[in-house]
């Protein structure tokens, strides 16, 4: 990462601050999550994605194509600096890389690029990943391949069989790409839900069965959401995940906040964002209701689907406006956006603890966050 990627983020920090005070004009995000399909292979019991198109399959001809993110990212050009691309399943997107090659070529301060995969198809996950590394030079691109094992738990959770063994081969393809790209850093993404709550000691195991090295530090973890993107309004949020406590004490345990001289300032600054987001998961646990930060969402960061319709974030879904009928300079500085601003600053979302908008919120808080983790 150069001076120039700390200077520009630091400005985006300092004006979203000042922003959230009503002292300037909001900032253009910084990050951007995007759902870029909702095709999915995987039939998981807390997300209903995967039912879109077997009950409208004309849906899946309105997905956007890459060019239609050409003035996306031509409009945010300067501030993008951590593209989030989820789905659905993201590598089923035909024209996933091609989404990419444009972020890339025309934000020139795009320097994390984050995509998540349930593994199921090795092959395309291998492939796709393969040809972002030949066709970009984004400094750090991690991809977390979604695990909540053990096995059995993890094939039931996802709903198909052989869930597990594929998403382990998509995970150690991709750290064998890894050793000769030191830009690609894959992880394995653990979502706590009311499925698995409380078996994460079970799980570790079963990574050492298959020669997976348990360490903490390559597990990301998230609790089980219910929201907009997921399709599960009202399915419940922290209160029902009873058990998820002995989970998160124990990760907390095993946290090291890495050898600065060892490692890049982005994974050091994710160790550290783990362990803010594990203490903070607590709180929240204990009050799902209240909001355990002050939320970074649409001053920081939004959420787009794979219709162009922005949301502040994965959760909450009020829509500001379609990128393709509008530009996105408008909707971002429209009245609805400023008056969804004010209702997260009121706590009126549904409110989550989600890392998506985690992250931001972190950056967006420090100096504050950093005392617990001292
Ligand atoms: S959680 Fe992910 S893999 Fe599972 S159905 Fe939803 S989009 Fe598909
Ligand atoms: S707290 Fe959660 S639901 Fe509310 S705006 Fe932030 S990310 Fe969205």
């Amino acid at each position: 990462m150069t001076v120039a990627n700390y200077v520009n983020l630091c400005k985006a920090l300092i004006k979203a601050k000042l922003a959230r005070k009503n002292l300037v004009q909001v900032p253009k995000p910084f990050r951007i999550n995007i759902a870029v399909t909702y095709h999915c292979n995987l039939h998981c019991k807390m997300c209903n994605i995967w039912k879109i198109y077997r009950e409208t399959p004309n849906r899946a001809r309105d997905e956007m194509s890459s060019d239609c993110y050409t003035s996306l990212f031509e409009s945010i050009s300067e501030e993008l600096f951590w593209l989030g691309l989820t789905g659905g399943e993201p590598f089923l997107k035909k024209d996933l890389v091609d989404i990419v090659y444009l972020a890339a070529s025309k934000s020139r301060n795009l320097h994390i690029l984050e995509l998540t995969t349930n593994g199921f198809s090795e092959k395309l996950a291998e492939k796709r990943v393969s040809e972002i590394l030949e066709e970009t030079a984004i400094p750090f691109i991690t991809v977390g391949v979604s695990l909540d094992g053990p096995p059995s738990t993890h094939d039931y959770v996802r709903g198909r069989k052989q869930a597990w063994s594929r998403a382990i081969t998509t995970y150690k393809n991709l750290c064998a790409i890894s050793s000769s790209h030191p830009n690609l850093s894959p992880h394995i993404s653990y979502t706590i839900s009311r499925h698995n709550a409380g078996r994460f000691l079970d799980f570790l195991d079963a990574l050492a069965e298959e020669g997976i090295e348990p360490d903490t530090d390559l597990i990301s973890i998230s609790l089980e959401q219910s929201g907009h993107l997921y399709h599960n309004v009202g399915s419940g949020k922290g209160s029902l995940l009873y058990g998820a406590n002995t989970d998160i004490e124990f990760l907390l345990s095993r946290i090291r906040i890495s050898n600065p001289f060892s490692k890049g300032i982005v994974e050091i600054g994710r160790n550290l964002f783990k362990k803010m987001f594990l203490i903070s998961a607590i709180d929240f646990l204990k009050r799902p209701n209240k909001m355990v930060l002050p939320c970074a969402a649409l001053f920081c960061s939004c959420f787009i689907d794979p219709f162009g319709f922005v949301y502040p974030c994965s959760v909450y879904g009020e829509k500001l406006g379609n990128i393709r009928k509008t530009s996105f300079g408008h909707i971002w500085h429209s009245h609805t956006a400023s008056k969804l601003r004010g209702s997260i600053k009121k706590e009126q979302c549904p409110n989550c603890w989600s890392p998506c908008e985690a992250e931001p919120s972190f950056l967006l808080s420090i100096p504050k966050t950093l005392l617990p983790l001292l």
